[in-house]
């Protein structure tokens, strides 16, 4: 049943952070090659906010669940030729990692909606990657973004290295949280961290971590790729 997995992950959530003597992070359940089923599933059970990886995948779900008033976010690679479609099916983008998106992103927001919820996505320690803004470009990005009418500067997003090493994982955890203080003291809007996964959230929320992105503890795992 997802609805028991669901509420494991909440308890472990809860458990995390009052170990940690810190606030319950949000859950952002990550639905990518997951059936609009079980999408619907999970919001039964009371699961709201949901992140995909690709923007066609995501308005196919989206029309199949349009009665559920779900909250999206996108948590994949953003390409600029997907970046005005993304910004009017998605609540939340959370992979801005570059200038050129920030006038894309806002162009492709309607004046009669609420501004788009970004993240900014920092490359912390992944060398392997080429996703993510390096450390030293976030507080000009920061300021890119909340110069926009049209979007809502909200925080920062990591994706650290794969490293089976914990350890190392908790330490990019703690550079980003240093970062994502620096960005909160001069954008007092932003208040979200998001990092951490299905083997790495209590370590993610022990660092800092306000929402963190979880799959494969949710959904089971994945069997099919997803498609683009
Ligand atoms: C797939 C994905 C997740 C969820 O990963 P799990 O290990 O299945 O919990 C989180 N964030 C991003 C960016 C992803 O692509």
């Amino acid at each position: 049943m997802l609805s028991d997995a669901l509420h494991e992950v909440l308890q472990r959530l809860e458990n995390a952070a009052r170990s940690a003597g810190r606030p319950r992070p949000h859950l952002l359940a990550v639905s990518k090659t997951q059936a609009a089923t079980a999408v619907a599933e999970l919001a039964a059970a009371g699961q709201r906010a949901f992140g995909e990886n690709y923007v066609q995948e995501a308005l196919a779900k989206q029309q199949n669940l349009n009665a559920l008033a779900l909250e999206w976010h996108l948590i994949g690679h953003l390409q600029s030729n997907k970046a005005a479609a993304a910004a009017a099916a998605f609540d939340w983008v959370q992979t801005l990692d570059r200038a050129k998106l920030v006038p894309l992103l806002a162009g492709g927001r309607d004046a009669g909606r609420p501004p788009l919820n970004v993240l900014i996505q920092v490359n912390i320690d992944d060398e392997a990657s080429k996703h993510g803004c390096r450390p030293e470009d976030v507080p000009a990005l920061a300021e890119a973004v909340a110069s926009q009418s049209r979007l809502a500067l909200r925080g920062l997003m990591a994706i650290p290295a794969p490293a089976p090493d914990l350890e190392r994982r908790r330490t990019a955890f703690r550079n980003m949280k240093r970062l994502f203080d620096d960005v909160a003291a001069r954008h007092p809007q932003a208040d979200t961290l998001s990092m951490g996964m299905s083997d790495d959230y209590a370590i993610a929320v022990e660092e800092g971590a306000t929402m963190v992105r979880v799959g494969t503890a949710l959904f089971g795992r994945r069997i099919t790729k997803a498609q683009s």
